[in-house]
């Protein structure tokens, strides 16, 4: 079976979804291939940040997406030796949305999805796994794909890899990316919430002890727990069992100790394998890579839906009218990498800081709290200086909106 659009994208992840929607809403034809049958799968963070809501609020979803049942995280709130220590605050954000919104990213796909559908210049197929690129005279000129039924071309002017940090686009295209190590694993995992809660204040508390940390996301029915430990250790707290795993959380939050019965399975633990990469070149005639497929981004922050998606208006500011027209021209897609790569890699380098200075020494400590250093808890308060780390969060480097 061979078809024709102007754009494919492999994969309907926030940076494919976000881009299908917004060049469907241009007027170019776009179809977009997800592998999965459905968005309800694995975790991969829920995470909608102020600057995804301004590009939310400039399409007039923002009242939609705040329907979805939610909960606000406004930064994180560590305990130390010296109390409750409290880097940033969103709230100080100039922004009609000062806060993370914490939604079930299956919702928010599904609600660019059906906004998408609204064009008819959009078709979403799901189940369809992008297996090779159609190459003539040195371009990319479109996918060949599978289905549980059958396997087919899809050709178009641009084929946009938004197939996530294993992307097999990337892979076909021959780019390799460069990848650090940051030092550190995640076991992500609900807890359910109990009579009698108390209110999480600023929606994401952190907790540590004996080298392992314990990340606390207020949702809006659950508490949702982030379990740090160091990295290639995964292997041998798997093996010590789901006792010991309920044990150590309760160790460094004695409060869940309720809670943590209702861990029963390993199953009900999903594993962020941290990685951060960056791929040296995102184009080629005919291909651009986006989203986790350019730049896997550490998990400090959590930055990375954000990213991918901020990656996609970026390219759709730039590519749509060229698409529309039919004449769009490799400067096109090198702009795209051109106008992201700085955003991308200082945030990269602001994580990696992170890691070493913070997270790494944490890790590696046999010690019972944090210690802040007291230079650091003045930085924090001191006016000009209190205001960047929420923007750098809320916002990156720079803000990205729709053009039109
Ligand atoms: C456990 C976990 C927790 C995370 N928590 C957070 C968080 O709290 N906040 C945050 O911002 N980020 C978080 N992240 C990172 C975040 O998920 C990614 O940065 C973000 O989803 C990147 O978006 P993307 O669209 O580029 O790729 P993805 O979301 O990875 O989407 C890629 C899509 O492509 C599809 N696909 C893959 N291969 C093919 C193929 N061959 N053909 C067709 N389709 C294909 C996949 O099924 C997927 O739907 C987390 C990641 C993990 C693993």
């Amino acid at each position: 079976m061979n078809e024709e659009t102007r754009c494919v994208i492999a994969g309907a992840g926030p940076g494919g979804s976000m881009l299908a929607l917004l060049l469907a809403r241009r007027g170019v034809p776009v179809t977009l291939l997800e592998m999965h049958k459905d968005f309800d799968r694995e975790f991969r963070g829920d995470t909608v940040h102020p600057s995804t809501m301004e590009i939310l609020d400039q399409l007039g979803l923002a009242e939609k997406v705040h329907a979805i049942p939610h909960s606000k995280v406004y930064g994180p709130s560590f305990m130390t030796s010296k109390g409750l220590f409290q880097p940033f605050d969103l709230r100080r954000l100039r922004s009609k949305f000062p806060y993370i919104l914490m939604i079930p990213q299956a919702r928010f796909l599904e609600l660019l999805a059906g906004e998408a559908a609204r064009y008819p210049q959009f078709r979403l197929q799901m189940g369809a796994q992008v297996y090779d690129l159609i190459r003539e005279n040195g371009s990319v000129r479109g996918v060949r794909y599978q289905t549980s039924q059958t396997e087919a071309e899809m050709r178009a002017l641009l084929t946009v890899g938004a197939d996530g940090r294993h992307s097999r686009v990337r892979h076909l295209a021959g780019f390799e990316p460069a990848k650090t190590s940051p030092p550190m694993d995640v076991l992500w995992f609900k807890l359910p919430k109990l009579d009698g809660d108390v209110d999480a204040g600023t929606g994401l508390t952190g907790s540590f002890r004996g080298g392992r940390i314990l990340v606390v996301l207020e949702r809006f029915d659950h508490w949702q727990v982030g379990f740090v430990f160091p990295k290639g250790q995964y292997q041998q707290v798997k093996a010590a069992g789901i006792e010991a795993m309920r044990h150590a959380i309760v160790e460094i939050e004695p409060r869940f100790g309720e809670y943590v019965k209702t861990l029963q399975d390993w199953q009900q633990l999903t594993l962020l394998s941290v990685e951060s990469s960056y791929c040296p070149r995102w184009h080629h005639p005919g291909l651009l890579l986006i989203g986790d497929a350019a730049h896997v981004m550490s998990p400090v922050g959590g930055v990375g839906i954000n990213y991918a998606i901020q990656d996609a208006v970026v390219a759709a500011n730039l590519l749509a009218r060229p698409l529309l027209e039919e004449r769009l021209e490799p400067k096109h897609l090198a702009e795209v990498q051109r106008q992201r790569e700085f955003p991308t890699r200082f945030i990269q380098g602001f994580q990696a800081v992170m890691q070493k200075r913070v997270l790494a020494p944490a890790l590696g400590s046999t010690q019972t709290t944090i210690h802040v250093p007291a230079l650091l808890r003045l930085l924090v308060r001191m006016p000009i200086l209190r205001d960047l780390p929420p923007r750098l969060i809320g916002f990156g480097v720079r803000r990205v909106r729709l053009n039109d």
